[in-house]
């Protein structure tokens, strides 16, 4: 291992900026040097959703430019620079046709959104978005128009038809489920979104998927595997997203859903890490906020030569749909237990009950959902 190589980190969204500055805080001088395939500005990804409910512009979500974050943090950044390969045992990361030595390498690539294949010639008014460029694309191309269909009935797409219905927008909302948020929210509580989203004016066309996607006019019609047709200006496709792991699989590393680490997010490559959106920690894909800075956390330490692991507590989600106020603590997949569910419209407490009776996971909406930080404190911890 060439020690003189610096540390290099492969993103700068959350996790790797998280990171940066974790080691900065334990280490002014250790070069560092990331490497994003994007402009490399700091932004806050769960603020894409909310840009019309708090009245902002894509750039103004943008929280400091890839200039600033150099200065920030005392690194060398290169932006709009792809990694195309990892050569572990030369300690090398492949750019293209050129090679950067590390010390130790963190990935923190995140993940891709899900592409599907529909027919029809209207795709160039399909927006995935996933990140400040992808959103400020999708601003620019909404700008003078009306009606927006979103793909995807999860916590992006009830997400994005609240703020765009805050923005003023039409939106229809088009699912393959019976539900809004299927694997996350137990039906009472994904009723009780459902109402507050209808209310406010969305309409959903459930238990049926996009066929087909034609131009027409400035915008598209699409065909619904119902028979329905929507028109629609723009379309947002926010069907899921997958952790990007074909590099690491081709360099070795072990992967599975996501790049396969240890509670210390060691990867099987000798001094390669892996957080946020791309790792799979200890079993567990968890894409969101919280697990990613517990990671940060812990892999700065380890960085620095303390090796830490990471505990991770309870991890209560947040849903940012304002007509419907919502938290949720997923129980344990598989665990043995019901629901007990307390509802009153669009107000919903479920909790979530193991065999003797113990608090394993809730649901609140409504006016239960300022219960979720006492009930997190009653959900057992992912990590003892
Ligand atoms: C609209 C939306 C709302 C959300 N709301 C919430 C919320 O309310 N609460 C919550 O907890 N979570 C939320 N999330 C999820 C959360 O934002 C993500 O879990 C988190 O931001 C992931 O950060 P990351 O750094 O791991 O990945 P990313 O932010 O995706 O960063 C990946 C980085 O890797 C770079 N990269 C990728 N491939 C390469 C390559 N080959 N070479 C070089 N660079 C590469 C990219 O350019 C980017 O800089 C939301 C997500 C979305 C999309």
């Amino acid at each position: 291992m060439n020690t003189e190589a610096p540390i290099v980190i492969v993103g700068t969204g959350l996790s790797g900026y998280t990171l940066a500055k974790e080691v900065r805080k334990l280490d002014s001088e250790t070069p560092i040097v990331m490497v994003t395939a994007d402009d490399g500005f700091s932004y806050s990804k769960p603020m894409l959703s909310t840009g019309f409910t708090k009245g902002k512009e894509a750039d103004e979500l943008a929280q400091a430019t890839s200039e600033a974050m150099v200065e920030q943090l005392n690194l060398e950044l290169r932006t709009y620079t792809t990694v195309t390969g990892i050569d572990p045992d030369a300690h090398e990361l492949v750019l293209g046709d050129e090679r950067l030595g590390y010390s130790k390498l963190v990935l923190a690539w995140g993940a891709d959104v899900i592409r599907l294949s529909i027919a029809g010639d209207g795709q160039e008014h399909v927006h995935s978005i996933n990140d400040l460029m992808d959103y400020r694309a999708f601003r620019q191309a909404l700008q003078g128009k009306q009606r927006v269909a979103i793909m995807g009935a999860g916590l992006i797409g009830c997400e994005f038809a609240n703020d765009l219905r805050n923005g003023g927008y039409h939106v229809d909302v088009i699912a393959p489920s019976d539900t809004l948020m299927p694997g996350l929210l137990p039906s009472p509580a994904a009723e009780a979104v459902r109402s507050g989203l209808e209310d406010l004016g969305v309409r959903f066309h459930l238990e049926t998927v996009v066929k087909h996607i034609a131009a027409e006019g400035a915008g598209v019609n699409l065909t619904l595997a119902n028979g329905e047709h929507l028109q629609a200006d723009l379309v947002i496709s926010a069907v899921g997203l997958r952790p990007r792991t074909e590099l690491a699989a081709a360099a070795g590393l072990e992967t599975s859903r996501g790049i396969v680490v240890n509670r210390a997010l060691e990867t099987s490559g000798r001094d390669i890490y892996a957080l946020g959106d791309c790792a799979e920690v200890d079993g567990y894909v968890l894409l969101y906020v919280m697990p990613l800075m517990i990671c940060a956390r812990a892999l700065a330490k380890t960085l620095e030569g303390e090796r830490t692991e990471v505990k991770y507590g309870t991890m209560p989600v947040m849903v940012k749909t304002p007509c419907c106020p919502t938290a949720v603590c997923p129980p344990p997949p598989e665990a043995p237990g019901s629901w007990e569910v307390d509802a009153d419209g669009q107000d919903v407490r479920a909790l979530f009950r193991g065999e003797s009776g113990e608090v394993l996971g809730f649901a609140v909406t409504g006016r239960y959902a300022v219960e979720k930080q006492a009930l997190s404190k009653e959900v057992p911890p992912i990590h003892n």
